[in-house]
């Protein structure tokens, strides 16, 4: 029941990424607590042990311009994924620098992949003659053509959400084609689409998710320990042995922290609930979480 419901709240914001990443350890920037960004780099770390494991090589998360496709503010290539919401799924491609670091890191952070994916082809349709491209003939190919198709005519294309720039290198010529983008007209398109959002899950809701994932992970053999993982993560060993610590918590507890009234949940931090998840016994547990959600209802 718990297990449904967690791969149910990963599946809503869970990232597929297709770029080659080199495991870097970044410094621990996020010491207070654990942000967007740490579960976002869990994501991201979560499916590159799987690729480089070789265990699933999913080609139909692969976007048609993955590996082609940067973010040009900050240089990094920006990686095809999807949110699922409701029943939903919505593409999207993502700055690196915002899924490994921090959000705030890039300008840019992400774009609808439809929006992009079309613009791109229009413009690619004007500036070559590639009769690959000619929208009927485009239609007809699979992913993997269209793929294989762009890669051939495309060196790289360069996206500048800020100028509302995009800039066009193909293979067979030198120059920069350079493009204006209707900015509006993305902004809009992003927003009714949705971005996959984790500031709207609750803190807690967040940690005891990650917290399930590093088990996950540690199970599985994808991380050594928590030492390999917080350096992964960029947060010291004793925030991760602290996150870890509410998987102690009884299924009950667990099962509210996921489920349970948002603005209730909303109110209680991992360090208010240290003390339950070192609590061998689950009826005091019990009793103290339900003391611990009437007293938080009461003081705010
Ligand atoms: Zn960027």
């Amino acid at each position: 029941m718990i297990q449904r419901n967690i791969e149910r709240i990963l599946g809503d914001h869970r990232l597929v990424c297709g770029v080659s990443y080199e495991g870097k350890v970044y410094p621990g920037e996020h010491e207070a607590f654990l942000s967007e960004e740490v579960y976002n780099q869990a994501q991201v770390l979560l499916k590159l042990n799987k690729r480089e494991r070789g265990v699933s090589k999913n080609k139909k998360f692969d976007g048609i311009l993955s590996r082609l496709f940067r973010c040009a503010c900050c240089h990094a290539s920006m990686c095809h994924g999807y949110a699922k919401k409701k029943n939903n799924a919505y593409r999207y491609y993502t700055c690196l620098t915002a899924l490994k670091r921090n959000r705030k890191d890039c300008p840019i952070k992400s774009v609808s992949a439809s929006v992009i994916e079309n613009k791109c082809l229009d413009i690619l349709r004007y500036i070559s003659s590639d009769e690959r491209l000619e929208k009927e003939r485009w239609k007809a190919l699979n992913l993997e053509e269209q793929i294989t198709a762009l890669r051939s005519l495309v060196r790289q294309i360069n996206y500048d959400g800020q100028k509302g720039k995009l800039y066009i290198e193909l293979t067979h010529d030198s120059h920069k084609h350079e493009f204006d983008l209707p900015l509006a007209a993305l902004k809009s398109r992003l927003r009714t689409t949705g971005e996959p959002n984790l500031e709207q899950e609750p803190p807690i809701r967040r940690q005891l998710l990650l917290a399930h994932q590093i088990q996950q992970m540690l199970d599985k053999g994808q991380a050594k320990d928590l030492n390999q993982l917080a350096g992964w993560l960029g947060v010291s060993k004793t925030r991760l042995d602290q996150i870890t610590n509410l998987l102690y918590l009884c299924p009950k507890i667990q099962e509210e922290i996921i489920n349970g009234d948002r603005l209730q949940i909303e109110r209680i931090g991992e360090r208010t609930i240290r003390p339950l998840s070192v609590e061998i016994d689950w009826q005091q547990q019990i009793s103290a979480w339900k003391k611990l959600l009437s007293s938080e209802t009461l003081s705010a």
